[in-house]
């Protein structure tokens, strides 16, 4: 799991995009969440993302964002240096990246498969085989309490952005997707399944049961011991699919997994 990427200096993070992407990591691994957890896939995680999760797994690339800028030739080598024919694009939100889109197109005329992880507020026109559409539920507001850098000041903000119904419906009409929410408990179902009815409405796709994947809370092994069972049996009873953490389970916390 050799990473491309090497920190740069203030100037640098600093520097406005040109024709590439900030990259925190780069690595392959297997892909640990989702219909297709397990796949032995490359992954290209770009800094910057427009929420703040309390809980968020990738904090390099949200509250404390650190980052390289490759340019786009330099990842798809990267990419084709590594032998997996998955690529899944994430962050952070990939999607705030203009560039995103040009990677995914330079992707996709090498032949490789494509999932981008979103939070689901951005819509793109782009070669995207999966679309793995994050909305984020009440459970992720950044309160004064779980903030885990100040008292809370991205809370409002964050409220008001976690959920876009038009870019929801846009990722779900254009693309093969799966609706995947991160729970720790039975009111976290029933948000998924608020949102889930307003998704419903909002959008021409089919939405079904089957395509909406709880995902335990916990980015540390100790912390999924803790919600994976009963998130587990939270899928069961709402009839939803329950998708594991792999890379959790089998590496913990470390970096590039
Ligand atoms: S949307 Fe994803 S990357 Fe952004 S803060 Fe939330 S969990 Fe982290």
């Amino acid at each position: 799991m050799s990473s491309d990427v090497t920190e740069t200096n203030e100037d640098e993070r600093n520097a406005p995009p040109g024709d590439g992407l900030p990259v925190n990591e780069l690595f392959a691994s297997l892909q640990g969440e989702g219909v297709l957890a397990g796949v032995p896939s490359t992954f290209v995680r770009t800094s910057g993302c427009n929420l703040r999760c309390w809980y968020c797994d990738s904090y390099h690339t949200s509250w404390e964002p650190t980052h390289a800028w490759m340019d786009l030739d330099a990842i798809v080598d990267a990419v084709e240096d590594r032998d997996p024919h998955h690529v899944v694009l994430t962050g952070g939100e990939p999607l705030v990246h203009d560039d995103s889109v040009r990677l995914l197109e330079r992707l996709d005329d090498r032949g490789y498969h494509t999932t981008v992880e979103t939070n689901g507020t951005i819509a793109v026109d782009a070669p995207i085989d999966l679309a793995s559409i994050s909305p984020k539920l009440p459970n992720s507001v950044p309160t004064a309490e779980r903030d885990p850098v100040g008292d809370g000041e991205w809370a409002e903000r964050h409220d008001d952005r976690r959920i876009d119904l038009d870019a929801i419906a846009a990722l779900l009409e254009s693309y093969d997707s799966q609706l995947k929410f991160v729970v720790a408990d039975a009111d976290d179902v029933a948000d998924v399944d608020a949102l889930v009815a307003r998704i419903r409405d909002a959008t021409t796709a089919t939405v079904r049961d089957d395509d909406v994947l709880l995902m335990p809370e916990g980015a540390t092994r100790d912390r999924l011991a803790e919600t994976r069972t009963r998130v587990a049996e939270l899928a069961l009873d709402a009839g939803y699919r329950y998708t594991p953490r792999l890379h959790v389970d089998l590496w913990n916390d470390a970096p590039e997994t």
